[in-house]
């Protein structure tokens, strides 16, 4: 029954003169959307309105709003039933038919909200608001008007052609990607950093992800899920170049010359220093992580604190304040919880001490690193340069 979606967007309404970058921005990944989905569409922009219309007789409508309900930036998804003007008679029938049909159970309020942007069509927006009003009232005797808190908001816009539309879908809100720079993710097979990731994509921003693994230690499956995990987020946040770092020689080396209760946080000032050096390389303003305090040994604030210390670009941790069921919610909504939760093994859990420290020294570790002067810029760069690069993009190979 609907041939055209309404998008509705908040945040970059008030961009001011920038705006018109937001909207390209938006519109563009609206079709990295819609790409995926089948049907012919066509976007539509006019006088600040963003319109999907569906050109095809044939398009599947739940694949069509769950695909836009992947764009950042959006606020809303309306569908919408699109009539030619054939006279206020035929519109009424048209609202008549389209109320009936979508709200099968009658007990609810409603307002009508008509807007006439076509000056030239013979009733006010206050009358059409009346008149219809009316006619659904002597339609279905159980519906009630409520001009202040209506259950059901019934938007007609009276341009060339005219549009009903009462649905709001919600999208994910915030910005479109690319009107806000380009960061790196850590990315590991866990719950926690691809919702990270996620959450600052949402913010607008582009992003680009590292993979430290640890092979034969850690397994090709393993790999696999972090590119999974990788597609997924890109469905969010458009291609994602995903650099796959092997890890295995700077872990042993820390495995052999630094004490075990220390490696997991030396393991980790390593992997935040490759990111970075990989960050930059890239052009990108910022690291991002999965870290969430006191989850972990490694995540106590004297922890998060000397992992912090090797980086000068800032870290986003969107997490940081989140318990588990929080970060579980989310990574549920943007479907990465089911590729989260299998059961492959990870680098940061394979060389793990029984008793890692909770309190670290930043001197002792600092002192500690040391042993490490003889072999790790060799083995650093060796890692930088051996590194593979996999595009994850939704609609790639594999
Ligand atoms: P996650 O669920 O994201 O794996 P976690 O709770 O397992 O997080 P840690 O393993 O301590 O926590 O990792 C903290 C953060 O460090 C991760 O969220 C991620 O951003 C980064 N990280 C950890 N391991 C890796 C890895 N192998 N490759 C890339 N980044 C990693
Ligand atoms: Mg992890």
């Amino acid at each position: 029954m609907f041939k055209a979606f309404l998008i509705k967007y908040a945040e970059i309404g008030v961009k001011g003169k920038n705006r018109y970058l937001f909207e390209e921005a938006l519109v563009n990944q609206m079709k990295y959307a819609l790409k995926r989905c089948e049907g012919e569409f066509e976007i539509r922009r006019t006088k600040g309105r963003i319109y999907v219309d569906v050109l095809s007789d044939y398009y599947d409508y739940d694949e069509t709003v769950e695909n836009l309900k992947t764009v950042c930036g959006i606020s809303a998804i309306c569908p919408m039933i699109q009539i030619e003007d054939e006279g206020f008679e035929k519109l009424c029938e048209t609202i008549v038919k389209y109320v009936d049909e979508t709200y099968p159970d009658k007990n609810f309020t409603f307002k009508v909200n008509a807007r006439r942007a076509r000056k030239n069509y013979p009733l006010e927006s206050m009358e059409i608001n009346a008149e219809v009003g009316g006619v659904l009232l002597d339609a279905f005797p159980e519906i009630r008007v409520d001009v202040h808190k209506p259950d059901v908001m019934l938007y007609i816009e009276i341009r060339e052609k005219i549009y009903i539309y009462s649905i709001e879908i919600p999208g994910p809100g915030g910005m479109p990607i690319g009107t806000n720079g380009k960061a790196m993710l850590l990315l590991s097979g866990g719950i926690d950093s691809p919702v990270a990731g996620y959450m600052i994509a949402k913010r607008g921003v582009k992003i680009d992800a590292v993979y430290f693994h640890a092979p034969p230690y850690t397994s090709e499956r393993a790999k696999q899920k972090v590119v999974d995990l990788a597609k997924l987020v890109s469905r969010y946040s458009g291609p994602i170049h995903l650099h796959v770092v092997n890890f295995t020689d700077i872990q042993l080396a820390i495995y052999e010359k630094c004490p075990h209760d220390e490696l997991t946080i030396i393991m980790r000032r390593y992997m935040m220093r490759i990111a970075e050096a990989i960050a930059k390389e890239n052009d990108c303003l910022g690291l991002i992580t999965g870290e969430s305090i006191g989850q972990v040994a490694s995540q106590t604030l004297q922890s998060l604190a000397a992992t912090n210390e090797v980086c000068t670009l800032p870290v986003y941790r969107p997490c940081i304040g989140m318990d588990k069921q929080e970060i579980v919610t989310i990574s549920e909504k943007i479907n990465t919880y089911e590729t989260s939760i299998q059961p492959f093994e990870d680098c940061c859990t394979i060389f793990v001490a029984k008793h890692p420290v909770t309190k670290p020294n930043l001197n002792i570790i600092r002192k500690h690193e040391e042993n490490l002067k003889d072999v790790i810029d060799e083995l650093v760069t060796k890692a930088l340069e051996t590194r593979e690069v996999i595009v994850a993009a939704v609609d790639s190979e594999e």
